[in-house]
């Protein structure tokens, strides 16, 4: 636990000596002209909001470094909240400055330099956009590819605009080192976002995957098989995910999440269980075999802990797909550990990978427990929500164990899930969540 917790640490604490690198520059390069506190706050914030938002595009460049810790979705809140962050650092700056010295209004008015104000003007309801947008869920009809497109070139051209800003500005950024490090900030944090948008798909290319067949599921799912087409395929921890394009390009902009379903332990072909939930996973019962895959990937701290006893796996409906994963490569290992899972659907129909727990239940010392929320009449297991009182009587045998658990499924189950693990006692960094909604 120490180690991940350290890197933690050191990952936070090197993001925020980052956010105020500006200021140490500008307080060790600069002498004190006298122009008042409110005024050098105000320039300050500017520079720090500068420096939060160029950092944004880390946490957007899906480095396996960060995520292998604290989780995709940790990531992706963390950049949602920061943000706002830069939203209101950035609008404080030049508020801060009119309410100090109104002539810095100048800056806003065309009149005085026509280019100057369209800019800053432009670059703020851009900065606006960026992140009112995805907080309010609003996409004016753009597809969810040409959405984050647009979000990243925003954010790119928001940070181009204070490049220019703080160079004519000069002062704290006039002497040739700092704008050196001004230009070099920037050009990371676009070289990320082509990172992102152009090497990572051309690293892909060299790696295509072609699909072997898509097979029928009960509950509106489908697995969807891919084969490496001239590799060794993927390796990956049973409960990690992978962005999947199918396309014969990898630079479409189709690009979506999913967990994989196969056994880790298997090289030769992965597996996807696809349940239909809008235009893009509703087409895939109707894939063509060979029709042409690209996989970034893994990600996901969702994984086992060698040193864990026990796992229990609390899931929903399509959360099943990575406790499949981990259960086929436990059987694969000869994994003797036991294992729980609690499985939520809403009618015994609708239960995906059924039989194929029957059979796991003979592999492993594995208990299956079926919650159904609107179970017929003749159903004599677990019904309702999954509750503490539930895990209480499935959960007692492994009281005495260093017992890891994991959740994934929909997300009023995965708040009330987490909750009942916590009061009985559960310790936060034995308990995983992966949730399917985060973007
Ligand atoms: C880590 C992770 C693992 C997942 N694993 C699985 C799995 O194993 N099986 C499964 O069936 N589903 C899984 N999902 C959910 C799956 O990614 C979405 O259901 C799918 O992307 C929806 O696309 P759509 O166009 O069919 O639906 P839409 O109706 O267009 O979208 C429904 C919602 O899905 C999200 N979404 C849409 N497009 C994307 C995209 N390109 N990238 C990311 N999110 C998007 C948006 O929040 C959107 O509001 C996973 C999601 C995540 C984040």
């Amino acid at each position: 636990m120490f180690p991940i917790l350290w890197r933690v640490g050191l990952q936070s604490a090197a993001y925020l000596l980052l956010a105020i690198l500006p200021l140490g520059i500008a307080y060790f390069g600069t002498t004190d002209e006298g122009r008042g506190f409110w005024i050098e706050f105000g320039v300050g914030l500017g520079m720090v909001a500068f420096a939060l938002l160029a950092m944004q595009f880390i946490t957007t460049a899906r480095f396996r470094w960060v995520v292998p810790y604290v989780g995709s979705d940790a990531v992706i809140y963390f950049h949602r909240q920061a943000g706002i962050l830069v939203l209101l650092i950035f609008l404080a700056h030049p508020l801060i400055l009119f309410a100090a010295d109104p002539a810095y209004l100048a800056y806003l008015d065309p009149r005085v330099n026509f280019l100057r104000a369209v800019f800053l003007i432009a670059a703020t309801i851009a900065m606006l956009l960026v992140v009112l947008l995805p907080l309010g869920g609003l996409r004016f009809g753009l597809s969810y590819e040409w959405w984050r497109l647009t979000h990243g070139l925003l954010a790119a051209a928001v940070l181009v605009v204070g490049l220019a800003h703080s160079l004519m500005v000069g002062h704290y950024v006039s002497g040739l080192a700092v704008q050196v490090a001004w230009v070099v900030a920037t050009l990371i944090a676009i070289g990320l976002l082509i990172h992102a948008r152009v090497v990572k798909p051309l690293r892909m290319r060299r790696k295509p995957y072609r699909v072997a067949r898509v097979i029928p599921e009960r509950g509106d799912v489908s697995v969807l098989v891919l084969e490496p087409d001239g590799h060794d395929g993927m390796t990956f921890a049973a409960g990690q995910y992978a962005w999947l394009t199918l396309s014969e390009t990898p630079f479409s902009l189709q690009q979506h999440p999913f967990s994989m379903f196969s056994s880790s332990k298997v090289r030769e072909r992965i597996e996807f269980a696809i349940k239909e939930a809008g235009d893009f996973t509703s087409t895939i019962k109707d894939v063509r075999p060979g029709t042409r895959a690209f996989l970034e990937g893994p990600y996901g701290a969702f994984r086992i802990d060698p040193r864990a006893e026990a796992a229990v796996l609390v899931v929903g409906g399509i959360g099943a797909t990575p406790a499949l994963s981990m259960l086929r490569t436990a059987r694969d290992l000869g994994d003797r550990r036991p294992f729980v899972l609690i499985y939520g659907n809403v009618r015994r129909e609708d239960i995906a990978f059924r039989d194929e727990l029957e059979t796991l239940t003979n592999e492993l010392d594995l208990k299956v427990v079926h919650v159904l929320s609107e179970p017929e009449p003749e159903w004599t297991g677990e019904s309702g929500s999954i509750t503490k009182e539930i895990l209480d009587r499935h959960l007692a045998p492994l009281a005495d164990r260093d017992v890891q658990y994991f959740v994934c499924g929909p997300p009023p189950m995965m708040d009330l899930v987490e909750h009942a693990l916590l009061a009985r006692g559960v310790p936060h960094w034995r308990l995983l969540s992966e949730r399917f909604d985060f973007i």
